[in-house]
Parts: C-alpha cells; sequence; structure tokens
C-alpha cells in the first residue's frame, strides 16, 4: 500500500497540500439579486467562506470585490453588471437610481452581500458634458473664412440649452467661450463631473475632396481600449484621473477596472450613435446627408465607464455643408434632433409636444 510506503511527515505535507488547493480553488457559486423600496442586494456565494475587501469608487459608478476567484463570468441585473475575473468581483452600476456612495458589502459564512441603496432624491439628473471641439489657439478645421471651433461652439451652445431647460439632465460644456482645452483637460473634466454621456462635437473637413458631404458618427476602437488600458496600468498618476487612488495604485485592479469601464465606453457610445444615426437619418437627411458609424482611438473618447461618442455634424470643405453649419437655425435643427437622441437614450418622453 502506498500509505505505507509514505511516512507520517509527508502524508502529512500531501494532505496540507491537498486542502490548500481546496482552498486556492475557490469560486463563486451562486450569484442572486433582490430588489425593494430602498435597497439593491447582490448575494453573492462562494465555494468556501474566504476573506474579501470591498473598494468603492463612485465617481466610475464601481463597486470591487477582492476575493479568491477562479471563475470568470459575466451578468447583468437591473442595470448592474456583475463581472468575475481572476480574484476580482467587479460591479458596474448602470443604474442611475442606485447611490454607489451609500454602498457596503457584508458577510454572512459563505455570502457576500452587496447593499447599494436608492438615491433620496427622486430624480436625479443625468450628467450630459458637451465638447465643443477645438478652441482658443486651436481653430480646428478652417474653409471659406469660417473656422470650425466657432461652428462646433454654436452648435454644443445650442444643445447645452435645450438641456438645461429639461430639469431631467444637467448639461456641462468643457469650455466655455472661445478657450483652449487640451484633450486631457477635456477628459478629466468628464471624469471629474461623472458624467453620464459625453458627446463631443465637430466638423469635418476633406481637402481632396470638396464634394464630399455629410455626417459621421465616431466611437471608441479595440485599438483605442488596449492603447488606454496599457498607458493607465504603467502610469498611475494618469490612472488617478479616473479611478480611486486604491485602483490606480494596483496594476491589477487598474487593468480589470480600465477594460470593463472602457467596453461600456464603447458599447454604449455605440447604442447612442446607432439612436443618433438613425434620427439624423430620419430628421436630417434633407439637409446634411446621413453617414455612417466608425471606430477611432480619439483622446475624448477614452474616458472609462463614459458612454462617448464624436459627431462631425458636416464637411466645412464643403460649400453646400458650410452654408447650413453656419446657419443659426439649421444649427437649431441639429441641437434638437441631438436632444431627442438623448432623450432616447434614456428612455425618456419629450417634455412637451410640439417644436
Ligand atoms: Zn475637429
Amino acid at each position: 500500500m502506498i500509505s505505507t510506503l509514505i511516512s507520517y511527515p509527508i502524508r502529512v505535507f500531501l494532505l496540507l497540500c491537498f486542502l490548500s488547493l481546496v482552498v486556492f480553488a475557490q469560486k463563486v457559486e451562486r450569484i442572486s439579486v433582490g430588489v425593494d423600496k430602498h435597497l439593491y442586494r447582490v448575494y453573492i456565494t462562494l465555494t468556501h467562506p474566504s476573506w474579501f475587501k470591498f473598494i468603492k469608487d463612485p465617481k466610475r459608478d464601481l463597486l470591487i470585490i477582492k476575493v479568491p476567484n477562479d471563475k470568470k463570468f459575466e451578468r447583468e441585473f437591473y442595470s448592474v453588471l456583475i463581472k468575475g475575473s481572476k480574484n476580482l468581483i467587479t460591479l458596474l452600476v448602470k443604474n442611475p437610481k442606485l447611490d454607489v456612495y451609500r454602498a457596503k458589502a457584508i458577510k454572512r459564512y459563505r455570502t457576500i452581500v452587496v447593499l447599494i441603496p436608492f438615491k433620496n432624491t427622486r430624480n436625479a439628473p443625468y450628467k450630459i458634458v458637451i465638447d465643443p471641439g477645438h478652441g482658443g489657439k486651436d481653430s480646428g478645421a478652417i474653409y471659406g473664412g469660417v473656422k470650425e471651433k466657432v461652428v462646433n461652439y454654436q452648435i454644443a451652445l445650442k444643445l447645452y440649452h435645450l438641456l438645461k431647460e429639461d430639469p431631467r439632465f444637467k448639461p456641462y460644456l468643457t469650455r466655455w467661450g472661445d478657450r483652449y482645452i487640451s484633450l486631457a483637460g477635456r477628459q478629466k473634466f468628464t471624469a471629474k463631473v461623472g458624467a453620464d454621456l459625453f458627446i463631443s462635437i465637430h466638423a469635418n473637413a476633406n481637402p481632396y475632396n470638396p464634394n464630399r458631404r455629410g455626417v459621421e458618427f465616431y466611437v471608441l476602437s479595440d485599438k483605442g481600449i488596449r492603447l488606454k488600458i496599457r498607458d493607465l496600468v504603467e502610469h498611475p498618476e494618469h490612472a488617478k484621473a479616473f479611478f480611486s487612488e486604491t485602483i490606480a495604485h494596483n496594476r491589477y485592479l487598474t487593468k480589470e477596472v480600465a477594460k470593463t469601464t472602457l467596453e461600456i465606453t464603447q458599447d454604449e457610445g455605440e447604442e447612442f450613435a446607432r439612436i443618433l444615426q438613425h434620427l439624423w437619418c430620419i430628421n436630417l437627411r434633407n439637409l446634411i446627408p446621413c453617414g455612417g458609424i466608425y471606430k477611432r482611438a480619439f483622446a475624448v473618447l477614452k474616458v472609462p465607464g463614459v458612454p462617448a461618442i464624436l459627431v462631425e455634424v458636416g464637411y466645412l470643405s464643403n460649400p453646400t455643408d458650410r452654408k447650413i453649419l453656419l446657419n443659426p437655425s439649421d444649427q437649431w435643427k441639429i441641437a434638437r434632433t441631438l436632444y431627442r437622441a438623448i432623450l432616447e437614450y434614456f428612455d425618456l418622453k419629450p417634455l412637451k409636444e410640439g417644436k
């Protein structure tokens, strides 16, 4: 028999090895969710009782549980995305009614219970960051004496006023007036606000083909995601602009959290782009021709966790588009279409009919 061939200390050692294997093969056995009037609860049951660490990042709507876990999973309940990766469970709270600031986690034997209270205010407004492209020393494209930065700002300001009149929104502009703001500055501002949606407004130009017309929509590319993750992992000082200190100072946490949140930026950005494209094709196609949705690694689109889009509202290098983009009543039409896309994205009805 083997047992008689192995000495007692070695048997004890092997037993310990086996036990530690069991402990380290810890995984999430079950996830369930409960919702009542005041609380949203997530129950995460593990195969064994174990330690855990709870990290909150309310600005990014993130809850993180560091816990021994070997199983990958991804589920969404009531707009809370629950993602499991190695030794980490990430909860991305997309439901705007939930108060991430007041969230907490407790342990009951093998189960970690995450409690997220509902916000006290009945309707916390959606924060929309509008980004008029270029500004100050950076004019953007210039055609026929028209500077892109001016057109971008005029349209952005009209969208700002439409959102300002609607109590369900709190709009922000990345720049007021003709000021130069760096791309990093625009990203940091959007992260600081904790925006629910980011819209960058630009006007296009094609120096080789003045006949080129139409709107184009840009969302974050896979390459953009990869580059941003690498930048944040290699530079904790950059990561600090987007995540809490605890996350920014841990490379593994930064990597996992950046991936999850940037995928949201991309997915949700695409969803908004599809809505806007559809509305544009219905409402504005006789004004400025409808165009496609493209993926790019533009800097302003890389704010983790914030759905982001860049709209090239038309071609300044084309005389027809240029005339329309300069016309205040057409600018209002563009701003109104953007506003209606925002309503549809958040599943809201117009305030009043008409107009
Ligand atoms: Zn531009």
